[in-house]
């Protein structure tokens, strides 16, 4: 394995670079001064290319030269990344598109995109020799986290806001993780982790000010770009929470062209839900982010306060797309779309980016035309109770033959 490529480490603020060796954020910027990791990509292009993928495992590790760990640290046993993409005709006839393709993330090994990040985690927190991680999170960071943390024998504490999902909380509980329902909402379950982290020296797994885990997150990007080649979609969406996964997404899209293994770059759509949509007001006021309420069914997406507002609006920005809100009863219409035109089972925020292609065709931002990948970034048995809500519940009738006939009306 080459050596780590990593050059730096960049304020999103303003702009000074640091050694690999800043933990988190920047010293002078504090919390708001996110960084990101600088490669040195002329070097990774000398043994990223594509005849050497060709010959690599298909998970997410097969792109270890643009990722932020030491060549030497031992790597999770659990499968992450290369989800499937599926071509989905009905699903582009009912959006008006010449092409729709899903992205199913909800295959990772904690049914969710979170699987990206927390593998580069728990391997970074191994080479900080830290013996605990702790996260604060709307659920689905938190079980991939606790699965992680399992898989390679770390402790792991995770802070979740009262009403995650049971389903969610079931599985931080099954892997063995530290529980902590915080009575409040994601923002305060984030302050208290980052108080925590600070005081008992865990190792925070927070994408937003851990400048490693979204580097995880930019995995399928990369595999965004060498799946579909050259028939790259003209949009990409993704639902948006903290914004780390569609910055991240887009970043690895950027390496993929700038390692000459793709030549076209899509535009990018930002979903959140009407009812927690500070990114979408920062992009269509052009001001910065002020927080405000966070009401929707799509838990995982429902951040008041974003962190990574930054890198996602920059993200959008330069890919030339641009940012949508959907109200909660078009996710729930999304999601029946997508389980019976597509196939796929997402949960709620995960329809939500299929919500949001709708929308963007209707107001005229995608045309006829175009097509659009939409990443499933969670599996719908996340959170059964909503899916139930969408649908309905099932027909019960007594065990004979008239009563399912009266009962289907045949
Ligand atoms: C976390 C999450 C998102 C959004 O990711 P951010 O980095 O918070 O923007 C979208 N969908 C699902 C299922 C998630 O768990």
């Amino acid at each position: 394995m080459p050596p780590s490529l990593i050059t730096g480490l960049r304020c999103v603020v303003c702009g000074r670079t640091y050694g690999p060796d800043v933990l988190f954020t920047c010293p002078s910027c504090g919390v708001e001064g996110i960084l990101d990791v600088e490669i040195d990509y002329d070097r990774a292009a000398r043994t990223l290319t594509r005849d050497a993928l060709a010959a690599r495992p298909l998970d997410h590790w097969r792109y270890r030269e643009l990722l932020p760990i030491a060549p030497e640290s031992p790597l999770p046993p659990l499968h992450v990344g290369w989800t499937p993409i599926y071509d989905a005709p009905r699903l582009a006839r009912a959006t008006g598109l010449r092409r729709v393709l899903l992205k199913d993330d909800g295959r990772n090994p904690t049914a969710s995109f979170k699987d990206r990040a927390s593998s580069v985690g728990v391997v970074k927190a191994r080479e900080f020799a830290r013996d605990t991680i702790a996260c604060a999170s709307t659920g689905n960071a938190a079980s991939s986290l606790a699965g992680f943390a399992a898989a390679v024998g770390l402790k792991a504490v995770i802070f979740v806001p009262e009403r995650a999902p049971d389903p969610k909380v079931a599985q931080l509980l099954i892997f063995g993780a530290t529980v902590v329902k915080v009575a409040g909402d994601y923002a305060q379950a984030w302050e208290l982790c980052q108080q925590a982290c600070a005081r008992w020296g865990w190792y925070n797994r927070n994408c937003a000010v851990n400048p490693y885990l979204i580097e995880g997150k930019k995995t399928a990007g990369l595999e965004i770009a060498e799946q579909c080649r050259d028939a790259m979609p003209d949009w990409v969406a993704f639902s948006v929470g903290d914004g780390c996964t569609i910055a991240g997404t887009w970043k690895g899209l950027k390496e993929m062209k700038r390692l000459g293994l793709v030549d076209r770059l899509p535009r990018m759509l930002g979903v959140q839900a009407q009812g927690a949509q500070p990114i979408v007001e920062a992009f269509r006021t052009r001001r910065p982010l002020v927080p405000g309420p966070a009401h929707s069914i799509a838990d995982s997406i429902s951040v008041g306060h974003p962190r990574n507002w930054r890198k996602a609006l920059a993200a959008v920005t330069e890919s030339g797309g641009t940012f949508v809100a959907v109200p909660d009863d078009r996710i729930l219409d999304a999601m029946r779309a997508c389980a019976r035109l597509g196939g796929v089972f997402g949960e709620p925020a995960a329809a939500a980016a299929l919500a949001g292609v709708f929308a963007a065709r209707e107001n005229g931002t995608l045309t006829a035309g175009d097509s659009a990948l939409v990443a499933i970034t969670g599996n719908g048995l996340k959170d059964v109770r909503t899916a139930i809500e969408a649908t309905g519940p099932a027909l019960t009738i007594k065990p004979d033959l008239a009563a399912l006939a009266e009962a289907l009306s045949l």
